[in-house]
């Protein structure tokens, strides 16, 4: 309780002052956080809708951070991207989840796929060569690879984009349109960028089956992306309903904890791969 002006004024600032210290103490640790290897990438397997297979793979950043435990990536990608050490881990990222899809394509010949985020300050003109040199560096089959990126990007500069998206589709990859349905996006950008896939937003997958505007929704979506000759994929599916309601609704693949939530690469191996689950 402030007992007078001076007192609040007093108080406000030594919380921003605690504030401002949190920050950078954050800062910091994120700073050392890749070269002291505390970063690891999680994978959350993907299913075909339709014939029930294991399909591939997201990766997801977590951060294993010393005397404090894991870190997800809503706490720290934000401050990564307004410090600019977004591209560092960005990078790493890139390169981890190909070396991850090569060991496994080496080991297993599954024939499965890596969906790999990309953050809006990744998506620039130097993004095509990173990505070409690091397909090179890994071997890994291009095909195989699908980058994932948010609309609200997309939107801001849709010529822009649509000539970048070109580039990286020549390198043979493909990319995916994540969390759509909850930004800016409008129809008639969706025409003319060159995208493979989209992925429904787990906003939508809650409220099926049952809530009548997210099934018209997601119906619709379906139903559209596959006139455009895109492929969907339904996040966040955490129940049976669920999986069913997006089977019969013909979306392609469908992710989410009624499967599995993103686990460590070695438990990939032992939970699925080691068991022929592909
Ligand atoms: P996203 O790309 O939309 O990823 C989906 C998020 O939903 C993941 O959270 C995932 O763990 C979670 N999820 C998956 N299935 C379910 C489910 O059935 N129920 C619920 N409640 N959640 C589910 P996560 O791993 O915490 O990642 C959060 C966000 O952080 C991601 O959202 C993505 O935007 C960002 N992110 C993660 N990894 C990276 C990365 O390597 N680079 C960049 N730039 N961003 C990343
Ligand atoms: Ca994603
Ligand atoms: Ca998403
Ligand atoms: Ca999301």
């Amino acid at each position: 309780a402030k007992a007078n002006g001076r007192d609040g004024y007093q108080f406000y600032t030594e919380d921003m002052n605690r504030q401002v210290h949190e920050r950078l103490t954050l800062e910091n640790a994120l700073r050392e956080a890749l070269p002291r290897g505390e970063l690891e990438l999680y994978y959350q397997p993907q299913w075909d809708l339709e014939q029930g297979g294991l399909v591939g793979f997201e990766a997801l950043i977590r951060w294993n951070r010393p005397g404090i435990g894991q870190v997800r990536p809503d706490h720290f990608i934000p401050l990564a991207e307004e410090t600019g050490l977004i591209q560092r881990i960005g990078g790493w990222v890139l390169e981890e989840a190909c070396r991850q899809q090569r060991v496994w394509e080496e080991r297993y010949s599954a024939g499965l796929c890596m969906a790999i985020n990309l953050s809006a300050l990744q998506f620039n003109e130097g993004l095509p060569e990173q990505v070409r040199r690091i397909l090179d560096q890994t071997g890994v089959d291009p095909s195989r690879i699908e980058l994932e990126i948010t609309e609200s990007l997309l939107m801001q500069d849709p010529d822009a984009s649509a000539g970048l998206l070109c580039a990286l589709r020549k390198l043979g990859i493909s990319v995916a349109l994540d969390d759509f349905g909850t930004g800016y996006s409008s129809l008639a950008y969706l025409k003319k960028l060159p995208l493979d896939t989209l992925k429904i937003d787990k906003v939508f997958t809650d409220g099926v089956p049952g809530n009548d505007h997210d099934e018209a929704i997601v119906k619709s979506i379906i139903d559209m992306a596959s006139h455009l000759g895109l492929s969907t994929v339904a996040e966040g599916i955490e129940s049976d309903e669920q999986r069913r309601f997006m089977a019969e609704a013909g979306c392609t693949l469908g992710q989410g904890y009624f499967y599995l939530p993103p686990i460590p690469a070695s438990q990939v191996e032992t939970e699925l791969l080691d068991l022929g689950h592909y």
